[in-house]
């Protein structure tokens, strides 16, 4: 059984009072122990399904229309409140894009750690500020003692994300989301976030669904990949099956849009066009307008995914023609 399953998620929001889909028919396993990315342009659905894993989206505007998300096997979706309370934030914890919003200014990054291990691990507070300085140790806090002891804005950029990884970790969750949690950050802050994930997610056993726009990110950290792209999953696969045959148009289009060492001062390929708003999804498939490949076939249908084996899988007519020639 896989750590978390979602099944043919298909999410809305309200536009002009119908559900409009965001998410359409999405479905991604996370196993035990593993890193999975999820990577796609702003608009493609990739934090839309992980607030819906967290149950995070206010209803209305959001709605669930169709689909099963299973954690540990059970339907996230069908719990009350109250259960959902106890899985979010100590089953499964959440690190965001930028750390300032979610640490409360006026209070020290001490009592915020601590507040959420008295929280999830009923100890008192004695025992709360000795395992939020552990926290802080483990997640590279130089004089943690100290730290505990500032507020919020007298620490960097890296810290502040240090801190609320540290909070995320405090109840030892069997799964990390990570929204972004090093977009705001410069390269090497941001590098050295990536290894602190890819070493807590070592010593503490977790899994992590990490979502990203950014392909080296996914290269650096995730042992598979999927990709989404308006509202769908166009492909996924191990991350070296990713990398070394691509099999959606639109993944090759990220890979030639990836900035590379030793590129000679060459001008990076973009991805003609942009992301179809919600409303104005394109017929057929959803990348039709942007494919080099595009025929009229995919102009009038949306293909099904299509298995290449080793787990990796591509939404694409290409790939379907290409196996009808194989079994021909
Ligand atoms: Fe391009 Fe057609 Fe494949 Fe869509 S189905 S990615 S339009 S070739």
């Amino acid at each position: 059984m896989s750590l978390l399953e979602i099944k043919q998620l298909t999410s809305a929001f309200l536009f002009e009072g119908k559900p409009v889909p965001v998410v359409m028919d999405v479905s991604i396993t996370v196993e035990e122990g593993e890193i999975l990315g999820v990577v796609g342009e702003s608009g493609s659905g990739k934090s839309v399904t992980a607030k819906n894993v967290m149950r995070l989206l206010p209803t209305p505007p959001a709605s669930v229309l169709s689909g099963e998300i299973l954690f540990k096997g059970r339907d996230i979706l069908k719990l009350s409140e109250k259960e959902m309370r106890s899985v979010r934030g100590n089953e499964i914890s959440m690190i965001f894009q930028e750390p300032m919003t979610s640490l409360n200014p006026v209070y020290t990054c001490g009592n915020q750690i601590m507040e959420a291990v008295m929280l999830h691990q009923h100890v008192d507070k004695k025992n709360a500020r000795a395992k939020a300085e552990e926290m802080l140790k483990l997640v590279g806090m130089s004089m943690p003692e100290e730290r505990l002891k500032n507020y919020p804005h007298e620490l960097s950029g890296g810290m502040r994300q240090r801190v609320m990884i540290a909070m995320a970790l405090c109840s030892n969750p069997s799964l990390l989301i990570a929204d972004e949690p090093t977009t705001a950050l410069d390269p090497t802050i941001q590098a050295q976030i990536l290894e602190l994930i890819g070493e807590v997610q070592k010593k503490l056993g977790m899994s992590v669904l990490y979502i990203t726009h950014d392909l080296g990110v996914v290269a650096e950290l995730c042992h598979r990949v999927v990709v989404m792209y308006a509202g769908m999953v166009m492909e996924v696969a191990q991350t070296e099956d990713l990398f070394s045959k691509p099999a959606h148009p639109y993944t090759q289009g990220l890979m030639k849009a990836m900035p590379r060492m030793n590129s000679g001062g060459e001008r990076l390929n973009s991805i003609e066009g942009v992301v179809p708003h919600i409303t104005e999804m394109p017929k057929g498939c959803h990348f039709h307008p942007r494919c080099p490949y595009a025929t009229e076939l995919c102009r009038q249908s949306c293909p099904l995914m299509t298995d290449l084996g080793n787990g990796h899988q591509v939404r694409c007519h290409l790939a379907d023609r290409g196996r009808e020639e194989e079994q021909a």
